[in-house]
């Protein structure tokens, strides 16, 4: 561990506020990516306009969580509720950029980001964290599990698997990702495994225990996160979820669209523990199973 001097320490502070923002805007563009990923709109062009009464918004209006608490919750036209699902894709995209980028480089090793290298690898995870919140949020918000999404995760993930030994990427501390020998087929055979998992059930319950749009996800939750992450995140998915959709009944809260409690905010929240710190649980867990 190398010491800093003061100045680096600030450099230091000042990227790392900077990529909360970054991630902060990027939010912004994700809820609106959720939005339209549903609607079947296009995901790029045209303005953001108010759900309520298609009020376009101006610049001001789109300034991320400053401008929803500026306006106070409202729509500055038709004074209609601003769904709090904005300021909270923002934020919470925002600690997860921080979460990623930190993870990745840390501090001992922040002066390598101007190694382009790591510059590929924090595109790369950012890039699966955004879809992630998406999903999420698409699932939360309207029951759906947007395809197109999850698709487009699935297709970066094979192209960044194939590029690692070609860009000599496997070599850099990733801290995500186990990627000894045959990491392709490893990783290819969990999201396989999670698929047909989630295959089993689907047709078991003919579909009322899950939508297919969790089994599509299944796959690309074990092809990030290859084995035995695969079954932790899953393991805590459906111990969470279990725990939610208990005490829903319990409190007798209305249930959520669709008739039923979306699985797929669980299946993230599992994809996203089970890869941040998936290595240290699953290593407490062996201890006390005594492995
Ligand atoms: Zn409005």
């Amino acid at each position: 561990m190398r010491t800093f001097a003061h100045n680096e320490i600030y450099m230091i502070l000042v990227f790392f506020i900077f990529i909360f923002l970054l991630g902060i805007v990027i939010g912004s563009f994700l809820g609106v990516v959720v939005d339209r990923s549903i609607e079947d709109k296009s995901i790029v062009s045209g303005r953001s306009a108010c759900d309520h009464c298609r009020h376009k918004l101006s610049w001001l209006e789109l300034i991320p969580v400053l401008s929803y608490i500026g306006l106070g919750g409202r729509c500055r036209s038709c004074h209609a509720k601003i769904s709090l699902y904005y300021p909270v894709i923002e934020i919470l995209t925002g600690l997860l950029f921080f979460l990623t980028v930190f993870s990745i480089l840390g501090t001992s090793i922040f002066f390598d980001m101007f190694d382009i290298r790591y510059l590929f690898v924090t595109s790369y995870f950012l890039y699966i964290i955004s879809s992630l919140v998406i999903v999420f949020f698409a699932d939360l918000k309207y029951g759906i599990i947007p395809f197109k999404i999850v698709f487009a995760a699935i297709i970066i993930t094979f192209l960044w698997y194939f590029l690692l030994p070609i860009l000599h990427l496997q070599n850099l501390a990733i801290p995500f990702q186990a990627l000894e020998d045959n990491y392709l087929f490893t990783y290819l055979i969990s999201g396989l495994g999670a698929l047909s998992f989630f295959f089993l059930i689907f047709l078991a319950t003919k579909g009322k225990g899950m939508g297919f749009g969790d089994v599509v996800y299944a796959f690309l939750m074990g092809f990030i996160l290859g084995f035995p992450n695969i079954v932790l995140g899953l393991y805590i998915a459906f111990l969470t979820g279990a725990f939610v959709a208990i005490l829903l009944v319990l409190f007798r809260i209305k249930k959520l669209k669709g008739g039923s409690v979306p699985f797929g905010p669980f299946l993230i929240l599992g994809t996203v523990i089970s890869l941040f710190w998936g290595k240290p649980l699953i290593a407490i867990i062996l201890r006390l199973l005594g492995v």
